[in-house]
This record gives structure tokens, sequence and C-alpha cells, in this order.
């Protein structure tokens, strides 16, 4: 690297994460000077051959202006590859090390990197970005320059009437989870107007935690379990559990009017005996990082910011993590179908490493009163290592309905909500 080129690293600001690295030169270069590049210009890239190719060809261009040594410049590189592959024909990308070729940092007068120019297929500048990139962001800039790449993003599955209607009673659907209601685990919320079935009291504890400015006594005061042994109701907090763990290490919580009963049940299954509010408690031990909603870790997604760990509800949650704490998070998700691990990683609101490549997302999603499509809550959404496993998935759901969409597309989603509709996210009545 040339000496002369000293290399600031920009101060990480706390809130936004702006990894790009400045280029001090002697003298200020000016943008313009980039408007018309040549071939030429690049001549010590390593992708030479491939550049002389790109002005035969007369196609749109991506230049990417980076450093290999540095951070935000390596995580665009994946994705600088795959666009370069699914778009070969379309779209040229080019990659030039700058640190290694100062001539073409002053030729294309950048400044930080990394640098993205968008040029057209007659070489003109449409556009430059500085700073990490993501995909989604690169192809809709493209759009919005008006330049088609000739569509290669299949719109995926999209259900707007279901294939089958679900005909179950409303009485044996639960509210949360919409789950089957078991007799012996029913925990029904009478409120004034209605009541709401939930299939177990862990469904009742997402539910509580989802009430806006809950009072604990009010609340209390509506619920109603079935006993394991009768299924007949008895009001909860004057039941017994039966607090136990299944062969995946997953609570099993099983409420018993007669003590004793509870007690010779135990001999059977074994577990711990508590009160309601004991249950509440390690009920709400762990609270999903974005919505707040009371989640067993065993089904959650594992969120780490910083040197924090966290769990998510649902997968479209965890992407939430990154615009509630405006931090980069990486998830750790399973797969919706077969529980395969699949990890992604954020950078300025951005996708930046996927795992597997091929995942993609479900985002449930209902027709409201109004006729407008809105999320059909944290049970209907879902990642799948391929689009191939979320088919199989909804082949056994007939009556959802939503949407396929890009990971990318999920976490723009959350990047776009408004601090109130943060607070607000996954709360019963006012979630959006
Ligand atoms: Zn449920
Ligand atoms: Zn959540």
């Amino acid at each position: 690297m040339n000496t002369s080129i000293k290399i600031l690293i920009v101060a990480a600001l706390a809130v936004t994460v702006v990894a790009a690295v400045a280029l001090k030169k002697g003298k200020p270069v000016t943008y313009s000077s980039a408007a018309t590049p040549t071939v030429t210009a690049t001549a010590a890239s390593p992708d030479t051959a491939n550049t002389a190719a790109v002005a035969n060809a007369k196609l749109p261009k991506l230049l990417d202006l980076g450093a290999t040594k540095c951070i935000p410049c390596k995580m665009m590189a994946p994705i600088l590859a795959e666009l370069k592959k699914e778009y070969a024909g379309r779209m040229n990308v080019e990659f030039i090390d700058v640190w290694e070729n100062e001539g073409a940092g002053k030729q294309y007068g950048v400044e930080m990197i990394p640098t993205q120019i968008f040029f057209d297929a007659t070489g003109k500048e449409l556009f430059r970005h500085v700073g990490f990139y993501g995909r989604e962001d690169i192809l809709g800039k493209w759009k919005e320059l008006g330049v088609d790449l000739g569509g290669n993003n299949p719109v995926g599955i999209v259900r707007e009437t279901p294939v089958a209607a679900d005909t179950r009673p409303r009485e044996q659907v639960c509210f949360m989870c919409d789950g089957d209601v078991n007799a012996k685990s029913r925990t029904v919320v009478k409120g004034q107007a209605e009541q709401r079935v939930l299939c177990s009291p862990h469904c009742y504890f997402i539910y509580f935690s989802s009430i806006v400015g809950a009072d604990l006594k009010a609340e209390d005061a509506k619920v109603n379990v079935a006993d394991w042994s009768s299924g007949n109701l008895v009001a909860a907090p004057s039941a017994t559990y039966l607090y136990g763990m299944d062969a995946k290490g997953r609570a099993t919580v099983r409420a018993f009017a007669d003590k004793d009963a509870a007690i010779k049940e135990q001999q059977a299954n074994p577990g711990n005996l508590v009160t309601w509010d004991v249950l509440r408690s390690k009920e709400l031990a762990t609270r999903c990082a974005f919505c707040d909603r009371a989640v067993y870790p065993e089904d959650a997604c594992a969120v780490k910011f910083g040197t924090t760990r966290g769990y998510d509800c649902c997968t479209h949650c965890a992407m939430g993590v990154a615009a509630r704490l405006k931090q980069n998070i990486e998830v750790e998700a399973k797969d919706g179908l077969t529980g395969e691990l699949i990890r992604v990683k954020t950078l300025d609101g951005q996708i930046a490493a996927l795992e597997p490549a091929t995942t993609v997302a479900w985002f449930g999603q209902k027709k409201g009163a109004d006729g407008k499509w809105v999320s059909a809550g944290c049970f209907k959404q879902g990642f799948f290592v391929s689009e191939d496993n979320l088919k199989k998935w909804l082949d056994a759901r007939p009556p959802m309905t939503g949407r396929q969409i890009t990971i990318a597309q999920a976490l723009a989603d959350k990047m776009k909500l408004t601090p109130e509709q943060i607070a607000k996210a996954c709360k019963l009545g006012e979630c959006k």
C-alpha cells in the first residue's frame, strides 16, 4: 500500500455504525472527476480481463471501490460475488482494491471506502453510495435509477386466499398460537364482552405479556385453567401447577384444582409443584428482545448484539432487534419445518451475511376489516433454508395466507418502523 495514503477509521457511532474508511488525500478530489470512467482506468485491478469485457458488453456496471482488509468491504465481498454470478450478462460487477491501486481511488474521486458507483450501459455515473450496501438496497437502487436488470427475482409464493378454510370450532383454536386446544390444558380469559380460549397456561403468559399496561390483579381475576384430571375450569390463582419438562427440554405445565392430585401426578411425571405466582415468574423470565413477549428459549431465535445474548419469539422479531436497538445483530434461527440452523448477520440495518444463502422468509398476513393486509402475528412467520421447505410447511397449513419475502425484506420492514411502532410491536390490538 502506498504510504501517502493514510487510513483513518471513522469512529463507529454508538447509534449507527458508519463503518466506512476515509482515504485522506493530500488534495481534495472531486466526485465529478469520475463521471466518465474508462476501462483503462482500472488496468491495475485484478479484474482487468473482465473489465474489458464490460466495455464491450455495454451493460450497467456496479463498481465497488474498497480494500480486501477493510471490514465493511469484506462484508460486501460475498454480496458482490453473488450479484456478479446472478446477474451475469445483465450487469457487470467489479471490485477495485484502492489500497493496492491508489490510482483507481484518485481516478474515481473516492474518499471513503467502500464506495459503490452505479454506471449505466454508456458508462455514465448514475449514483454513488459510501459505506456498506446490502444486496436488496443495491437492487432497489438500480430499480429507482430506472435501470432494468431483467428481473431474476421471482415473486415467490403468494397466498391471498386459504387453500382450505379453518373449520375448527372457535373454542378449540388457541387465540395466540392457532394450535388445537387440549381440554386438559385449556386456559380461558373471561373478558367483559367475550372470552378468549388459549391452548395452555404458556400461551396465556404470551397473551399476558402482549397486553399494554396490564394490571396484574385485574388480569389474574379473569383467568381460568382446566384441571388436568377433570378438565373442569378453576380460577388460575387457586390451582397448583406441576411444572416439569418434556424430552426436548421444553417446560410442561399441568394445573390441578386439588393439590393431592398434583402430588399423585408428580410420581408419574416428575416436576416441581408451584403456585400461580411462581409459575408466572418462570414463564415471564425470558422475553422477546424485540416485542417483550414471554418465550421459551427452546422455541426461540437466539440473537446476539454486542456481548449480549437474547431471545426472540419469532424470526421476524429477531430482525426487529436491529431496529429496536440500532445495533448490528447476529441471529441464530431455526428452519420452520426442519429446525435446521439459519444464521443472519446485519450491518447498518442491512443483511451482511446469510447462511444458507437460499434462506427465504414467510410473512404470514391476513386481511383486516378494512381490506388491508396486516401481519398475521409471530406464530405465522418463519424462515426456511429453502423455498422447498417453505412449500412443505405451507402444504401442512391450508388456512395460512401471506407471502414469501427475502430475509433482507424482513429486516427492511422492521428498519422502517418508528420508535412508536416498535413500542407497540406485537401488542394486542396495537400491532399493525
Ligand atoms: Zn397456544
Ligand atoms: Zn417478539
